[in-house]
């Protein structure tokens, strides 16, 4: 199954309708502003505000955790796990991010933890919020090479980077203007094994999981998978390019490497149990379509048992906005299934 053309804009719509709405916050810190002094200066600051860090996980591995909502004004877009990997040659940079400035911001933080060059990139998928920030990384080191999967490429030459530059444009109110697509110029597929320096980077791809293009990055000298956003931790999944089944058998199959750390798209790094958390969660929701479509009750049905199977989650992120459309895309596969 290939993404259709025709998806995004439907992603942009589902991803503005469900964003969270921070008209309340901003209403509290305009009213707070009662006195118009130093505007610039405060402005200013506001621009340079990145105040994230890299978290060391392994011996020479680090991850960033970014902010769990959706890109929106106040976070300028960046909401990933961008992960560093030090090598002998230099560092690996994961999915550095959203936008040029959040790259830029990025390789700031990178510059405190080490002054080797960065020598490549790998991105997970064709979602822009976790690569539209290699435009930053190839303009500070113009030999990087960028490794994605190759059906990621082939859907960026048919102008998915484009159009994820408009959605995160319109998310931002424009915070992320100037960025432009810099697509990975290095095709890589499941069970490909890239040695950079000493370190092995195995790429595992199951097929349509979270979208058709993602990989799952096992950095084997430190026993850790970047998951890329077939697992998230403490936030529901929107689902809109992939499905239940697929993602299901995927992370069934990454358990196999027994890693001592994942890193999920977005939410905080743990081990094993959060893999399977969010794998309990996914096989709640299938399973309750499967059971609606037994009982022969309708593709609506599912979130009246979904709602009973899942409370342990009902303060994971996006939980009250995409229970129901998760539940009757759920439905859909398992009608599929049966024909
Ligand atoms: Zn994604």
């Amino acid at each position: 199954m290939t993404l259709q053309n025709n998806t995004l804009p439907s992603i942009l719509l589902l991803a503005m309708l469900t964003a969270c709405s921070p008209s309340d916050e901003t209403a509290t810190s305009n009213a707070d502003k009662t006195t118009p002094v130093n505007n610039d200066s405060v402005a200013a600051e506001q621009t340079d505000h990145f105040p994230y860090v890299f978290d060391q996980i392994g011996e020479n591995s680090w991850v960033m955790h970014g902010p769990r909502e959706l890109p929106n004004p106040e976070n300028k877009g960046f909401m990933n796990n961008p992960g560093i990997i030090k090598t002998s040659v230099g560092l690996v940079i994961i999915d550095p991010g959203s936008t040029v400035h959040v790259g830029e911001n990025v390789l700031k933080k990178i510059k405190s933890i080490s002054d080797l060059p960065i020598v490549a990139i790998f991105n997970t998928h064709v979602h822009g919020d976790h690569w539209l920030a290699n435009q930053a990384i190839k303009a500070a080191y113009p030999n990087v090479k960028i490794y994605g999967h190759q059906n990621m490429l082939d859907e960026i030459a048919e102008g998915a980077g484009e159009e994820w530059l408009t959605l995160m444009d319109n998310m931002t109110d424009g915070a992320s203007k100037g960025t432009t697509v810099v697509a990975p110029d290095n095709a890589v597929n499941s069970d490909d094994v890239i040695k950079i320096g000493e370190t092995q980077f195995k790429t595992h791809h199951y097929g349509v999981a979270h979208t058709n293009t993602d990989i799952m990055i096992e950095v084997v000298e430190e026993s850790i998978v970047f998951l890329g956003d077939n697992v998230l931790a403490k936030r529901v999944p929107r689902m809109t390019d992939g499905n239940f089944q697929g993602s299901i058998a995927s992370i069934n199959s990454i358990l196999e490497t027994n890693a001592k750390h994942y890193v999920p798209g977005h939410g905080p790094t743990s081990d094993s149990s959060m893999v399977k958390d969010y794998l309990n969660y996914l096989a709640l929701i299938y399973k309750a379509a499967q059971q609606a479509f037994e009982d022969d009750l309708d593709s609506s049905d599912v979130l009246a048992i979904t709602k009973q199977t899942t409370t342990a989650y009902k303060d994971w992120y996006g939980y009250d906005d995409l229970l129901g459309s998760q539940g009757a895309q759920a439905y859909n596969e398992v009608e599929e299934a049966e024909f």
